[in-house]
C-alpha cells in the first residue's frame, strides 16, 4: 500500500509543546487559565478585533453569537446554504428558523442577489455569512444590504482564519466573527473555537454564558441558562504555538493550490475554486470543479484517488438538500431549476491540502487525477 495522503491534518510548529509544558509546570490542567487569557489576547491582536472569547468549538462560538444577539424561539436567521451543518445547527438549538441563502459563482459564498430576495420576504434577527474553504465572501455588498435592513452579521470564518478581505482579516467585518480550531482546520487546538468582536459587553457575556452562567457570588447562583463551552488551558497552549506559524501555513496552502492549478492547466474540463481579487484566501482546502460537459464525476475522481490511498471529499452538500433542513426556506441566486450551490456540489471535490505533503505527494495526486482524463 502506498503511503497515505490525507485531506488536512494537524501540523505543529514547534512552540506548542513549550506552552503546554508551561501549563503542566504551573498545574493549570483545567478549563481556563493563563494560556487561555494569552491566547485570547493573541487572537484579538492577530485579527484586529478588540476582544476574543476562547471556546470549546467553533459551533459553540456560533451558538453564543446567536444568543448574545438575542436570537430566540420563533426568530429567523439567514445562513449561507453551501456550508457545513455546524454553521446552522445552532440556529435550531435556539428554536429559531434557518433560512438558507444560495451561493454566487464568483466566490462560492453568499450571493447578494439571493440575499435580497430573502429580505423581500423575511426579517431575520441575524445573518450568518460563511467564508468557504478560506475564500472570503464579498462582504461589502452583503454588509450594505444588512446595514440597510438593520440586521447584524455573524461571520462564520471557521475555515478562513488568515484570509483577508480588502485590508481586513476575514471574520472581522461583521459585528461578530467566529474561528474554529478543529483538527482539520488551518491551525488547531485539537478542538476549539473563538468568538471575536469589538464590543466588550458581547464578549464578556459570551464568556459568562460559556462558564455555566455562574453569577459572581460565593454560592452557586444562576439567573440564566448556561453552557460548558470554555476552552481548556492545555488546548489554548497549543493554539498559541499554532498562531505563531499561521502565516507559514497559509503560504504552504497557497503553494498546494498553485501547484494543482498549474498541474491541471492543460485539462479544459478541470477548474479550481475561485480566488477573488478583493483579498487573499488562506487556501484552506483546494477544490477542483469538473466541467458540466464532462462524463467524469467527482465520485470517479474520489474513487481513483482512494485506490492510490489518497483522501479526497465531496464539496459540502448544500443545507437545503439535507434531509434535516429541507423543510426550511431557501433562496436561489439564479433562475432555473438548479441552484449554484447544488451545481458546485455536483461537480466539485476537495483535494488533499495537507501542509505535510511533499512535492512528490502533490504530484502523485495530480498524476492520479490526470490519468482519468487520458
Ligand atoms: C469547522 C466548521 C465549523 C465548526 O467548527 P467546530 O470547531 O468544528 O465546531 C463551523 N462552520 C464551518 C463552515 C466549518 O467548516
Amino acid at each position: 500500500m502506498k503511503e497515505k495522503i490525507v485531506l488536512a491534518s494537524p501540523h505543529m510548529g514547534g512552540n506548542e509543546e513549550k506552552y503546554v509544558k508551561e501549563a503542566f509546570e504551573s498545574n493549570w490542567i483545567a478549563p481556563l487559565g493563563p494560556q487561555v487569557d494569552k491566547f485570547e489576547e493573541d487572537i484579538a491582536r492577530y485579527s484586529g478585533k478588540k476582544y476574543a472569547a476562547a471556546l470549546s468549538s467553533g459551533t459553540a462560538a456560533i451558538h453564543l453569537a446567536l444568543i448574545t444577539l438575542g436570537v430566540k424561539k420563533g426568530d429567523k436567521v439567514f445562513c449561507s446554504d453551501l456550508t457545513f451543518a455546524a454553521s446552522c445547527n445552532p440556529i435550531v438549538y435556539q428554536g429559531a428558523t434557518p433560512i438558507f441563502i444560495d451561493s454566487e459563482r464568483e466566490s462560492f459564498n453568499m450571493s447578494p442577489i439571493a440575499l435580497e430576495k430573502a429580505f423581500k420576504e423575511h426579517k431575520p434577527k441575524a445573518v450568518i455569512v460563511v467564508h468557504l474553504y478560506g475564500q472570503s465572501a464579498d462582504m461589502d455588498k452583503i454588509k450594505e444590504i444588512c446595514h440597510r435592513e438593520g440586521v447584524p452579521i455573524i461571520e462564520d470564518a471557521a475555515e478562513s482564519l488568515g484570509a483577508t478581505y480588502k485590508d481586513k482579516m476575514s471574520g472581522t467585518i461583521g459585528r461578530l466573527g467566529v474561528y474554529s480550531f478543529n483538527g482539520n482546520k488551518i491551525i488547531t487546538t485539537s478542538g476549539g473555537g473563538v468568538l471575536i468582536s469589538d464590543e466588550e459587553d458581547i464578549i464578556k457575556k459570551a464568556r459568562f454564558l460559556a462558564t455555566q452562567a455562574r453569577e459572581p457570588q460565593r454560592y452557586y447562583e444562576h439567573k440564566e441558562l448556561g453552557f460548558n463551552y470554555r476552552l481548556s488551558n492545555i488546548s489554548a497552549a497549543i493554539g498559541r504555538g499554532q498562531l505563531e506559524i499561521l502565516e507559514k501555513r497559509v503560504a504552504q496552502k497557497k503553494h498546494i493550490y498553485d501547484t494543482y492549478k498549474e498541474g491541471f492547466k492543460d485539462i479544459k474540463e478541470i477548474s479550481m475554486n475561485p480566488v477573488c481579487d478583493y483579498g487573499s484566501p488562506n487556501y484552506w482546502l483546494s477544490v477542483m470543479v469538473i466541467d458540466k460537459t464532462s462524463s467524469i464525476t467527482p465520485l470517479d475522481v474520489i474513487l481513483a484517488l482512494e485506490e492510490e490511498n489518497i483522501e479526497s471529499r465531496h464539496v459540502w452538500k448544500p443545507m437545503h438538500m439535507q434531509p434535516f433542513f429541507k423543510e426550511y426556506p431557501f433562496y436561489s441566486s439564479e433562475e432555473g431549476d438548479m441552484s449554484v450551490g447544488e451545481d458546485i456540489f455536483k461537480r466539485g471535490l476537495c483535494l488533499p491540502s495537507d501542509t505535510k505533503m511533499s512535492e512528490e505527494d502533490i504530484q502523485r495526486v495530480i498524476k492520479t487525477i490526470k490519468k482519468l482524463w487520458r
